[in-house]
């Protein structure tokens, strides 16, 4: 089973988990696990905030 990510439209395998949640609700969309990642890091850098060097 494949899925389309949200963020980066690419087809990725979901974890056991979400095949499950999928089955259930096929409309759901879901994250591929970099995006994910880079979704929770971001999270996490807004809070400790600085200046950015380019
Ligand atoms: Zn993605």
């Amino acid at each position: 089973m494949k899925v389309t990510c949200l963020l980066c439209e690419r087809p990725f395998s979901p974890s056991p988990l979400q095949a499950k949640k999928l089955r259930k609700h096929p409309h759901r969309i879901f994250l591929c696990p970099s995006c994910h990642e880079r979704i929770s890091t971001k999270t996490i850098a807004r809070r400790n905030e600085s200046s950015s060097a380019g």
